[in-house]
């Protein structure tokens, strides 16, 4: 029997007994450690987070760090290898037993070479291998896809999207992003593009965006446009609150906005629900055209405040015919911080899957 050949042989184990359906209770399986190891890579544009994991995508042990994507890939690579190399030492493992590495990157990934292609906010990382920095201390091969991908396969994996077959992943953080689970799958498109919404034009008078158009989602809504108006409204003496942050600590983020709307800051509020607004305007589109059953938000801006995830809601539920939103929960990510590296670890399993 195969099952036995492969416990036999140390690469599945036993884990007790299932539910009796009627009839004999069959044992569950889980893949023992022994088995090998994932290493899982989430790059972020602000954080560094990596991991170790089972085949079988349980987490071992995870790290995570700031970290400035800016850096440049030999500083910001090299970092990563440190930071295994520590989680290694710590599991009591060496890189030999290190089967496939998992990595997930703020920017647009070729899917086929697995390559980034002019990231807008990756400077120094356009068409730098990644896997082959990992080529002298591990014999293993390396996948990369985008971050916001990465996060939707860990969402779908684990999180609140398990068991759902059409989920769309949206990021919010640094950048906009999104992930597009259909029939179960990542679905990527032709090149790899699919979901990359940020860059979706919802106002052509907008400001520039990283990407050299205008008006951009991302440069109208995620973090560093939330701390612009943030900073424009304390300059201006319109929020009091956001003023004394300010004049405080010199700068402002999305984090200081979210808790400015908490104090009731009207202003603050009204910059949170513009972000919002925006939002749900373009996920009304895609909810249009994929029909999905459940909506996850996730990324830094997600949790700065309720007043976004209503105001997504709200704009997604008026924008969308009925039949689409009739049965359509738009929740915030279980995952958090964990969503990258677990994605990542099944990015890696899939791929070594596919390829044998
Ligand atoms: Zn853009």
């Amino acid at each position: 029997m195969e099952v036995g050949r492969l416990i036999g042989a140390g690469l599945l184990a036993e884990d007790g007994l299932a539910k009796s359906e009627g009839g004999r209770r069959s044992s569950l399986l889980r893949i023992p450690r022994a088995a090998g190891l994932i290493a899982a890579v989430d790059l972020g544009a602000t954080s560094t987070d990596v991991a170790l994991s089972t085949l079988g995508g349980e987490l071992l042990l995870h790290r995570g760090e700031p970290g400035d994507v800016k850096d440049g890939p030999d500083k910001v690579l090299g970092r990563v290898r440190e930071l295994l190399s520590e989680l290694l030492v710590e599991e009591g493992a060496d890189a030999r037993e290190v089967l496939a590495i998992g990595v997930g990157a703020p920017g647009p990934v070729e899917h086929a070479s697995g390559v980034l292609r002019s990231p807008p906010i990756m400077p120094g990382w356009d068409g730098f291998p990644i896997s082959g920095a990992f080529a002298g201390e591990y014999d293993a091969p390396v996948f990369v896809d985008n971050d916001v991908n990465v996060m939707a396969l860990g969402e779908h994996r684990d999180g609140v999207g398990k068991g759902e077959e059409n989920v769309l992943f949206i990021k919010i953080g640094t950048g906009i992003g999104g992930g597009i689970i259909a029939d179960g799958h990542l679905q990527r498109g032709s090149q790899g593009c699919a979901g990359d919404i940020g860059h979706i034009c919802v106002d052509p008078d907008g400001p520039v965006c990283s990407c050299g158009n205008r008006g951009c989602l991302e440069a109208m809504a995620a973090a560093p446009a939330i701390a612009a108006k943030a900073k424009r409204y304390a300059e201006e003496g319109l929020s009091p609150v956001l003023r004394g942050v300010f004049d405080e600590r010199g700068a402002l983020t999305a984090r200081n906005v979210g808790e400015a709307a908490s104090l009731g800051d009207y202003h603050a509020l009204q910059i949170i629900r513009e972000s919002g607004r925006l939002v749900g305007q373009v996920l009304a589109i895609l909810v249009s055209t994929l029909n999905p059953s459940l909506i996850v938000v996730g990324g830094g801006v997600a949790n700065i405040g309720n007043s976004l995830l209503a105001e997504i809601r709200t704009a997604v539920y008026r924008r969308s015919l009925p039949l689409a939103t009739r049965d359509l929960p738009i929740v915030l990510s279980a995952l958090d911080q964990e969503a990258g590296v677990t994605g990542a670890s099944v990015l890696a399993v899939e791929g070594v899957l596919q390829r044998s």
